[in-house]
């Protein structure tokens, strides 16, 4: 998910071409999609009921949005039941899947202004990342994982001669897929691609604070000649919907992408029911570790910067700590300072802005709970700091950053999930490598050195699911993204081995006796 400097961004005409799309959206010309989609069929909740979403940017209502019922959440898990058993997508020919598979990823991308005009106002992400990140990235998920559904071979074991014994993937069945509010659209594909390749139905459960994207992708569905049923959409809240597809009976296994807290609910419904498989995609406090050696310490600041003011800082895999060798934190700090002026705060609808508001008021109180907290703690405020652009009625954050952090404070420890950066130094390399390991998270790491064996030693020591050497990434389409220790369980999104996440395992052993 590389993300381009903000004069290139500028410069960038594509955003031009889309100002007829924006002028729809703003004059409410365009009807949002708001009803659940059971079945192939787009439904109110059964009771009646709807929710409002809001624009993050004003705090105005956006849309009323069908929440479903437990009815509904029924009635879902039925429609993805009998697709999955009555076919055609779980028996179709692979090569048959792919095509369908391939068409979805063109109708989303035909799509992507309208959806990313909706992640922009609804998600208050800064619209040039909408164009130029999500959506591309939307749309290549759902392609890459579709490419390789023809590709796929099963086993044969060694086994005896008298013995056939093949070892074969089979879908699971009906997949209930919960997602964050942080990246709508690609979650939503990070999840689709895989559960859709290896052949089973879904039921998606946007955020709450989120659905506008998601019913839109379940509507294109159809468009794509996916059959009813396949994918299904119930809107709603965790309490209610997320809880009753993690209790339900006949769900096979539930992927949810969001914090750790709720993660372990779904680990207790499934304990408690019917042992439906579990995938955690969880929070994350993930070091930046800068090494004395550094030599280009102007890439390292601004990797740095992107990494933690990128998408607001609301993202699992932001590196939200930096870990600076002593000897080097005051030029880098400066570099970083300098670079941080970039991250302009603004109407995520204009082209150069990249910072846009928190997702809702609750999480703007907790971002600024924790810059009371680091103020308290004495950590040094170098920017930032302060809500802004509240005549808006937004709910805007200074990017900030905090230096003297230390290891006992709570900015060392926990997932602001926004743009708050906080800066501690070590003396050596060992140090810095305890220093990143000393979290209960373990999602992603990033460091920076000039010595190959500096950056081999820290990649296997460091407890993540990705280390990152000389820059802030978190790897491509091809490889898996997951967590090691409270950011994550069971399993690993994108790449191969998210389809292996999906798929049960069968032992067929036949006597040629
Ligand atoms: P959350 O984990 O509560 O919500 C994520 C999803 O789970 C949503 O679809 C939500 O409706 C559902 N959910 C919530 N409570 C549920 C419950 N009791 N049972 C079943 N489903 C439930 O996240 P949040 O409250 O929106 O944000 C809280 C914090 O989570 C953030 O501040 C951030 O630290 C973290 N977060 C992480 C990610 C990530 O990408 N890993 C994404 C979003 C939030
Ligand atoms: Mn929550």
């Amino acid at each position: 998910m590389e993300r381009l400097a903000g004069r290139e961004r500028l410069a960038n005409p594509v955003f031009n071409q889309k100002e007829l799309i924006k002028e729809q959206f703003m004059s409410k010309t365009v009807d949002f999609s708001t009803k659940l989609i059971i079945g192939g069929r787009p439904l109110p909740g059964s009771e009646g009921k709807t929710f409002e979403t809001i624009n993050p940017a004003n705090g105005k209502v956006l849309a009323s949005i069908a929440e479903a019922s437990g009815e509904d959440v029924n009635k879902a898990v039925s429609a993805a039941r009998k697709a999955f058993e009555e076919g055609p997508w779980s028996k179709m020919a692979p090569a048959e899947r792919k095509k369908v598979l391939l068409r979805f990823a063109t109708v989303i991308e035909a799509h992507s202004e309208e959806l990313a005009m909706m992640e922009a106002m609804e998600a208050g992400k800064p619209i040039t990342d909408c164009l130029e990140i999500d959506m591309p990235e939307t749309v290549n998920t759902i392609r890459w994982h579709a490419e390789a559904i023809d590709k796929m071979y099963d086993q044969i074991s060694p086994s005896d001669p008298s013995i056939l014994s093949m070892i074969v993937r089979e879908p699971m069945g009906v997949v209930a897929a919960i997602l964050p509010w942080n990246f709508p659209a690609m979650m939503a594909a990070w999840k689709l691609g895989p559960i859709l390749a290896t052949g089973n139905t879904v039921v998606l459960k946007p955020a709450e604070q989120t659905s506008l994207s998601t019913i839109r992708i379940g509507e294109l569905a159809a468009e794509a000649g996916i059959p009813d049923g396949v994918i299904n959409v119930v809107c709603g809240f965790g309490e209610t919907v997320g809880k009753a597809l993690g209790e339900h009976p006949d769900v096979d296994c539930v992927a949810f992408t969001g914090s750790t807290e709720t993660g372990r609910m779904f680990l207790r419904y499934s304990a408690d029911t019917n042992l439906k498989r579990v995938l955690l995609e969880c929070g994350g406090k993930n070091p930046f570790i800068v090494m004395g050696d550094t030599e280009d310490l102007d890439t390292a600041a601004d990797h740095a910067t992107n990494s933690i003011f990128w998408n607001m800082g609301e993202n699992c895999s932001s590196n939200s700590r930096l870990l600076v060798h002593q000897s080097i934190k005051d030029e880098l700090l400066e570099l970083i300072v300098e670079k941080s002026k970039e991250w302009v705060v603004g109407d995520p609808l204009d082209a150069s802005t990249k910072i846009g508001p928190m997702i809702e008021q609750a999480h703007l109180d907790k971002v600024m709970g924790f810059i009371d907290q680091a103020n308290q703690d004495k950590n040094k405020l170098v920017i930032g700091g302060k809500r802004t652009r509240e005549d808006t009625g937004g709910y805007f954050v200074q990017p900030t950053i905090f230096d003297d952090v230390k290891p006992e404070n709570t900015l060392f420890s926990e997932e602001v999930f926004g743009p708050v950066l906080g800066i501690t130094t070590f003396k050596d390399p060992e140090e810095g490598i305890a220093l990143a390991n000393q979290n209960k998270y373990g999602l992603a790491a990033s460091v920076f050195t000039s010595s190959n064996k500096t950056a081999h030693v820290a990649a296997r020591k460091i407890k993540a699911g990705t280390v990152a050497v000389n820059c802030y990434g978190e790897g491509d389409i091809t490889t898996p993204f997951g967590g090691y220790k409270l950011s994550g369980f069971g399993g690993r999104d994108k790449s191969l081995a998210a389809h292996d996440q999906y798929c049960e395992l069968k032992t067929i052993w036949i006597d040629l006796t």
